[in-house]
């Protein structure tokens, strides 16, 4: 079969290497019918995640059909159309029973990272049982393009960003970054029902996105203004009452960009009582600014996704209640997975949120 192999720091090939086989009884082997590319993938490429090595398969994100299940598997079979999660979780661990998926004992972010993973025709499933859906009863009702931002980016927003940051009805969201999974924290908070959603980003192209495809009602650009005193002016004129007046700010703040300034600007825009999801996946310490947060009453909150609202993200998909597939902008054959790497890797550039392979 072909797939993608890292190579060592920057280098990635599409090479022939085996089929995968069941060899333990909870495994699955899953034909690929799409996958995708994933900023993480970039960080392997540039050599930041030394604990994947030369050899192994890239990716983590996939939908396929089972073709071939070990004797422990007992929810699906041959033939079965799935949707991957990007963590492996064993179901019966102390960490998946916390519905701390992401830490589980023999599971956790393992696809395209400590085993090979999804850019390929094949890939092998531990514990199929805990690590994939059955989404052939969506078959024909839901786009497969929405299908694929569920193994990762869409759980990644709902969790780390939406849910974290305890997202309410009639809250002001702002989203610090509009990458794609900004813009999936974007898309899953607004199911909660958020007064007012202003996404930060310097880019114009992402924030003209994120309004018309997405949504949000506000893009600010920190580029052309002080964002920090436009987020204050904008929602002291949203807000109601002299308590909003005197202390302008938003409930919640979600970070999804990973570096000290994007962190900052989310404490000083924080409204007392509001809320800080990080998302984005910092290299570097920040400035934590706790003699300010502590007495407006703040909470941060950080994570890794544990994949463990995808049930209920996938109902919100099959009832129209959440459309994550415009979040596709690039489709290729997966022959062509060198020079998608090239596109997303540009994404700015590119216009690329997401690419979307099919499989001939
Ligand atoms: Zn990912
Ligand atoms: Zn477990």
């Amino acid at each position: 079969m072909k797939a993608l192999v890292y190579g060592g720091p920057g280098i990635r090939a599409l090479k022939q290497v085996a089929i995968p086989t069941v060899s333990r009884p909870t495994d699955a082997i899953v034909k690929l019918t799409a996958t995708t590319i994933c900023g993480s993938d970039l960080h392997i490429l540039k050599g930041d995640v030394p604990e994947t090595g030369p050899g192994a398969i890239l990716g983590h994100e996939g939908i396929g059909i089972i073709h071939d299940v070990g004797a422990g598997v007992s929810k699906f079979k041959k033939g079965d159309k799935v949707l991957i999660s990007c963590i492996t979780s064993c179901g019966s661990c102390a960490y998946c029973k916390k519905g701390l998926q992401a830490h589980c004992l023999e599971g956790g972010w393992k696809l395209g990272h400590e085993i090979n993973g999804t850019q390929a025709e094949y890939v092998k499933i531990p514990h199929a049982d805990y690590s994939l859906y059955d989404v052939g009863p969506l078959a024909g009702k839901v786009k497969d393009e929405s299908l694929l931002m569920l193994s990762d980016i869409l759980p990644t927003g709902n969790e780390i960003g939406a849910l974290n940051g305890k997202v309410e009805e009639g809250d002001i969201v702002a989203v610090v970054g509009g990458g794609s999974v900004g813009i999936s924290a974007l898309i899953a908070a607004k199911t909660y029902k958020p007064a007012l959603t202003i996404v930060v980003d310097f880019n114009e192209e992402r924030l003209r996105i994120a309004k018309e495809v997405f949504g949000a009602d506000i893009g600010v650009n920190p580029g052309k203004v002080d964002a920090v005193e436009e987020i204050k002016k904008l929602t002291a004129v949203q807000n109601t009452g002299a308590r909003a007046q005197l202390h302008p700010g938003v409930d919640v703040a979600i970070e999804a960009v990973g570096i000290p300034q994007t962190f900052d600007t989310c404490q000083k825009i924080i409204a007392p009582g509001g809320r800080i999801a990080n998302v984005g996946v910092h290299g570097k310490p920040v400035d934590l600014q706790l003699q300010d947060l502590w007495i407006k009453n703040i909470n941060i909150s950080t994570g890794l996704v544990n994949a463990n609202s995808t049930a209920s993200l996938l109902e919100k998909v099959s009832t129209g209640v959440l459309d994550p597939s415009p979040l596709v902008t690039h489709h290729f054959k997966f022959d062509e997975i060198e020079k998608a790497y090239d596109v997303f890797s540009n994404a700015e550039k590119e216009k690329c949120i997401k690419v979307f392979f099919t499989f001939d």
